[in-house]
């Protein structure tokens, strides 16, 4: 019983913090874990305490906004975090219903904030946030200032749309680059913070979406479906999920969780689980409601990607470019299955922005790149000191500048720097030399052999004879290597030759724009920022980087040790050899966005449907091309799909 009262008052003291003053101080896994240890006590006991949350469905109602009824009772979702349990709760399901599996929906979960927008005679008179499920806020002012969200419907009688606000991950970005702004943890909170607002000009500025899925309530009409409850939904022209699946079965329920969870990286939104819910609404009535949420429903969660441990020390590597580097070094913790006990920092003025300190809780999240990063702090301690960067170079001793938001060791050879930047140079990625590790190119760089990345061409055996365990064999496949990555690509030398910034997915943007090494070392300002992703910050580095003599130089020097750029690009991808065919508007990408993504798999972009057609990629309002390659047989996919077997 002391226990149950010690998690009942942490919970409430977290969701305070969480849906009250917007501001969580533990991840959602913490929080989870101490809500299910509570609700396992309640089963074993039989005692449920008055103020437990898990008699309540969600957030409180802030004072300062008025309170409004829902007309219909909004509810939480059951939910389960694997696919066992999953299908344990499908296969109770099924034996309900005389062993045969009901069909099924399976939607995005959206990680953001319940919105009820009621409208009568066609119009928007309120929008309020789900509250306590009964009663919520008015915030009808701050979702008016939301672009996607009618003001004005066809349909007349009194009807309440369920939707979830959220904040673009683009738009979240955008606005975290601003001068001047306190950066917003994550989309979640931005949403959150944007709504419960006083006021709507700041609701305006964040540039939110509402996604609507579900009819609260509706006078004057009965949905025989779900399904029939969002089309209802397009036709009164709310926004809707990209996402929609009918199901009838366990297996495609599976590869459905596994496509979503597959297209999760790409997405420019948060989702944090999948929802399965019964289409048919008469067998959703006979299933009912507990107190808390519909039996017909429940949401698969995924791994979190983002949780809470605390920061222990930040230490300072030297890039390849010579920039000090901030790296998080943190008590070890499970982030989505892998231990992790180090983050990145970006810099030290984004530190200060976000206010990190040394011995503070913070909020690490998975990026799509392999190493996480702190994207801001849960809590300080009475520990907490402040992150003070060093004035000299951890490697080199000489002095550091500091050069906008970044500090940069003044020692143009700084070691570190010019090894780490052979590495990257040699790594499979750039040129693929194997055989020459970072400890190798240490060794050959302190014995004078080479001085930058362009001389591992003009290494010879006799330069490797003598090092750590090169031995005959392998000093002739290293130089081998050297030799056979002569031919290569203009995306893989624009990537190796460490421009500030340039990435492998920029490196191809800029190949196959520019085709040639010389037309891409002219490149102007006005070219790079017409690619997709190019910022101004992109576009200077690139430009000063050829502006400088040395880059240049070490360059040519490769040109004339016998490296050989082929100059049609060539992409080698799980699409090389197909021609794919887009049709009607998909989801999430621009056309022109799909096509890119298309080639940058290797494949090849028709207009028509021909018998040379290999796949066709349909979206929502696709016409005659689909007709025409249903009927050639032509292998056709959603977008979502296109996403899976890339990302396969
Ligand atoms: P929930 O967010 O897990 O799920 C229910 C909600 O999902 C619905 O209300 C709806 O808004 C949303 N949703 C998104 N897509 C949907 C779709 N397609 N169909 C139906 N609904 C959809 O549950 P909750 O009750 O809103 O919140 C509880 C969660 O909040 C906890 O699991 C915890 O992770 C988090 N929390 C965290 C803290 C903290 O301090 N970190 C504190 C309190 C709560």
């Amino acid at each position: 019983m002391d226990r149950m009262h010690e998690l009942v008052e942490k919970l409430n003291e977290y969701a305070y913090q969480y849906y009250t003053l917007d501001n969580p101080t533990v991840s959602d896994v913490e929080y989870d874990r101490l809500y299910d240890e509570l609700l396992a006590l309640e089963k074993q006991t039989g005692v449920v305490l008055d103020n437990s949350p898990t008699k309540r469905v969600g957030d409180v109602v802030l004072k300062k906004f008025q309170t409004v009824k829902h007309l219909g009772r909004l509810y939480s979702l059951d939910k389960c975090q694997t696919k066992e349990a999953m299908i344990a709760w499908l296969d109770k399901l099924i034996a309900a219903n005389r062993n045969k599996m009901p069909l099924c929906s399976l939607e995005y979960k959206f990680d953001g904030l319940t919105i009820n927008l009621l409208y009568e005679n066609g119009k928007l008179v309120r929008a309020a946030t789900r509250g306590n499920g009964i009663e919520g806020e008015d915030v009808t002012e701050q979702v008016k200032t939301i672009r996607c969200v009618p003001l004005s419907i066809e349909y007349k009688d009194t009807v309440e749309v369920q939707g979830e606000g959220i904040m673009l991950l683009s738009e979240l970005k955008k606005y975290n680059e601003r001068e001047g702004v306190t950066p917003i943890k994550n989309a979640r909170n931005g949403v959150a913070g944007a709504i419960r607002n006083l006021d709507p000009k700041v609701t305006a500025e964040k540039k939110l979406e509402v996604i609507c899925y579900n009819v609260n309530y509706i006078e004057g009409k009965e949905f025989k479906t779900g399904e029939e409850m969002i089309s209802f939904l397009k036709e009164q022209k709310f926004k809707t999920s990209p996402f929609y699946r009918l199901i009838d079965n366990k297996d495609d329920i599976i590869k459905g969780l596994d496509d979503i969870l597959s297209v999760r990286p790409n997405l420019d939104f948060l989702i944090d689980g999948a929802v399965i819910k019964i289409n048919d609404t008469a067998l959703r009535d006979s299933y009912g409601f507990t107190e808390k949420f519909p039996k017909w429903a429940i949401a698969f969660k995924f791994p979190a990607e983002e949780v809470t441990t605390t920061l222990r020390d930040v230490l300072w590597q030297v890039s390849r470019t010579g920039k000090l580097n901030p790296i998080a070094v943190l008590d070890p913790v499970d982030l989505a299955g892998v231990t992790v006990s180090r983050a990145t920092l970006s810099n030290i003025s984004e530190i200060k922005r976000k206010d990190i300190k040394i011995n503070s809780r913070v909020f690490i999240r998975r990026s799509n790149d392999v190493i996480p990063e702190i994207t801001g702090i849960a809590e300080h301690t009475e520990n907490s000191i402040d992150v003070i960067p060093p004035s000299v170079c951890p490697a080199c001793g000489s002095p550091v500048e500091v050069q906008g938001v970044f500090i940069k060791c003044t020692n143009k050879e700084c070691a570190p720097a010019i090894i780490s930047q052979m590495s990257h140079f040699v790594s499979r990625e750039a040129m693929d030399i194997e055989g020459l590790s970072e400890k190798t190119l240490e060794l050959l760089y302190e014995e004078g052999k080479i001085q930058s990345y362009a001389d591992i061409y003009a290494l010879k055996e006799e330069d490797l004879e003598g090092l750590d365990s090169f031995k005959e064999k392998k000093i002739s496949n290293v130089i081998k290597a050297i030799d056979d990555s002569r031919q290569t690509t203009l995306d893989k030398v624009l990537f190796a030759i460490g421009i500030p910034n340039i990435g492998k997915k920029a490196a191809k943007q800029l190949a196959y724009r520019f085709k040639t090494l010389d037309a891409a070392r002219k490149a102007t300002k006005e070219d790079l920022l017409a690619l997709d992703d190019f910022g101004e910050i992109m576009a200077d580095g690139y430009i000063a980087f050829w502006q400088n003599e040395k880059n240049n130089e070490k360059v040519d020097r490769l040109l004339a040790l016998g490296v050989q750029i082929e100059e049609k690009q060539e992409v080698e991808g799980v699409l090389t050899g197909k021609v794919v065919v887009l049709t009607g508007s998909l989801p999430t990408l621009k056309r022109s966005q799909a096509k890119e993504l298309i080639e940058q798999n290797g494949g090849q972009c028709a207009d028509s449907i021909s018998k040379a057609v290999n796949l066709v990629v349909a979206g929502e309002d696709a016409g005659s091309k689909l007709q025409k390659a249903q009927k050639l047989g032509i292998e056709i996919i959603d977008e979502a799909t296109l996403f899976s077997i890339i990302n396969k």
